[in-house]
């Protein structure tokens, strides 16, 4: 059962150690792309409107020289001033003089009666009249862009604005009449809807409709917008192109990390039998860290926590092996190894400080065994201690995981041992579960403490801990409290006890001795 849980364990860990690069580099070719193509967009639909803008500075030039030469209209004079202004402009085709709607000569020459415009399509803000497709009678099917102010115009071939010298073929452009809607001239592909999205105060925007990935910019001098657009099929092909640079990479990692999760595996799985023989060796050895009263920061207390180095000096941490001894049966094999320590550790403890107690960590599976009491009573007789000079710790999940645990729970209490509930706050009991768990002591998480005085949304729950603890008589440990400000907190709202690096860390027993119990122990213990 536990080899079964451990390999479809194992088998998500490959699974996801696989798909999120995967997936990861499918996200990152697609971000990829659509930013690179919405660059291209952007600068294509920029050149549009820098054609736009020359165009209709251009004009507005050649309204100006017209307006300002006093020559009559359509004389010669007037005639080759257009001539000169079509050749020192680049997108005016003709300069021309109109008269009730027909141009009457331009820079092409006279026109008799005069060419008819046909009807305005829209007037401009600034009140240009524009005729969108005007047949200037050269032949063909050319069509231009007129656009008249104060009886001149100026024609312009559409093409001029979105012939590209890119190699972009299948990006469409365009441009339209900011006000009127009016499309002016375009390339490739183009769809009304475009026309009534807002460039928004900055003149510019981006949108994907569906099928196109659309970008808008709006003339800061005209009345008017450009349009650059990508096909939904051109985004796909590259990002297909982006995929196969990406996806290899991504292949990669994810075997690197498959076979990270299968080594993890692996070392998971051949640790009971090295736990096994590290325990033949004795290669586990307790530390103790001191816990003091708040009040006076007197230590009343210290925590026995298993510490294991092997033959070749690597440490594993007891959060990596106990929850594997717990999963493969070991723990009850570990818990006596400790009592054994313990009881020849606690004698000098006790014989340093007789007030002193000393706590150790118990698992689910130890509270499962009335084999626990009789093993504590030995312990208390081969120390030599009193009942009251130890307490067992036991997290609130292992309490009520095991139906037997409260039993086991009272009886240890009817010897006078303590009882601490650990971790509590991370657990799930209600409250009045609690009420019939049989304790003497609730050990704040760590996690709480490390909150207090932070935004998270576990800052107040220290508090609340203690509050629950006194209306139940219980005494409070604060545990992991590192900083002076988090004790003088927890001392503040009423919490009895603090363990934590502030005031002392885990040692070995000849330190704790020495360093933390100080000069009232006697040197021949420390042996
Ligand atoms: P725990 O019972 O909650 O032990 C407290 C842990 O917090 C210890 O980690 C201790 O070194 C650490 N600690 C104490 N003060 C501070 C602090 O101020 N800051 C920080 N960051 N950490 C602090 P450790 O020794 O690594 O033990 C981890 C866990 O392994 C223990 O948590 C306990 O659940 C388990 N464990 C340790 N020894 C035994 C044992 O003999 N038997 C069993 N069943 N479990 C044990
Ligand atoms: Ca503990
Ligand atoms: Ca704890």
């Amino acid at each position: 059962m536990r080899s079964w849980r451990a390999k479809l364990v194992a088998a998500i860990g490959v699974c996801l150690a696989v798909a999120v690069p995967t997936g990861a580099s499918l996200y990152l070719a697609h971000r990829q792309s659509l930013q690179y193509e919405r660059a291209n967009a952007d600068a294509a639909a920029g050149e549009v409107l820098r054609r736009m803008d020359a165009m209709g500075d251009e004009a507005l030039e050649a309204y100006q020289r017209l307006a300002a030469s006093s020559s009559v209209p359509c004389s010669e004079s007037q005639l080759s001033l257009m001539r000169a202004i079509d050749t020192s402009s680049e997108y005016l085709h003709a300069t021309g003089y109109v008269e009730g709607g027909k141009l009457k000569c331009s820079s092409l020459g006279t026109h008799g009666n005069g060419i008819d415009l046909g009807p305005v399509t829209y007037t401009s803000l600034r009140g240009t009249r524009i005729r969108a497709s005007v047949d200037l009678q050269l032949g063909g099917d050319r069509r231009f862009l007129v656009f008249e102010q104060g009886g001149y115009s100026t024609a312009t071939m559409p093409e001029m604005l979105v012939d590209s010298r890119t190699p972009e073929q299948d990006m469409a452009v365009g441009a339209f009449g900011e006000s009127s809607r009016v499309l002016l001239s375009k390339r490739g592909g183009f769809d009304p809807a475009w026309m009534t999205k807002n460039a928004g105060s900055a003149g510019e925007t981006s949108f994907y409709d569906g099928r196109y990935l659309v970008v808008l910019r709006r003339s800061s001098k005209f009345d008017v917008t450009a349009y650059a657009a990508i096909p939904e099929q051109a985004l796909r092909a590259h990002m297909l192109d982006s995929l196969l640079l990406l996806m290899p990479m991504g292949l990669v990692l994810g075997a690197v990390l498959a076979g990270m999760v299968l080594w993890a595996a692996r070392y998971r799985a051949s640790l009971p039998a090295v736990i096994q023989g590290a325990l033949k060796r004795k290669e586990f050895t307790l530390h103790y860290q001191p816990i003091v009263d708040l009040r006076d920061r007197r230590v009343v207390g210290v925590e026995a926590l298993l510490r294991w180095t092997r033959a070749d000096g690597s440490y594993i941490r007891p959060d990596v092996f106990i929850p594997v001894a717990e999963d493969c049966g070991l723990i009850q094999r570990i818990t006596a190894y400790v009592m054994d320590q313990l009881a020849i550790d606690a004698q000098k403890i006790v014989r340093a400080r007789p007030d002193c107690y000393i706590s150790f960590n118990l698992s689910s599976e130890d509270l499962h065994s009335r084999q626990l009491v009789d093993s504590i009573e030995k312990l208390l007789a081969k120390a030599g201690i009193e009942a009251r000079n130890l307490v067992v710790e036991a997290t609130e999940h292992s309490m009520i995981k095991q139906d037997m645990a409260q039993n086991i729970n009272a009886e240890i209490r009817a010897l006078g041992v303590r009882i601490a509930i650990d971790d509590f706050g991370t657990g799930y009991s209600g409250l009045a579960y609690l009420t019939r768990l049989q304790s003497d002591f609730l050990k704040i998480d760590r996690t709480f403490v490390e909150s207090i005085g932070t935004d998270s949304a576990t800052s107040d729950v220290a508090i609340h801990i203690i509050q629950i603890a006194r209306s139940l008589n219980l005494k409070v440990i604060a545990e992991g409290v590192e900083s002076e400000v988090q004790a003088e907190f927890l001392t503040k709202q009423g919490a009895d006890c603090g363990q934590g690096w502030l005031f002392g860390r885990p040692m070995p027993l000849d330190r704790l001795l020495v360093e933390i119990l100080g000069p009232a122990c006697d040197e021949s213990f420390v042996q």
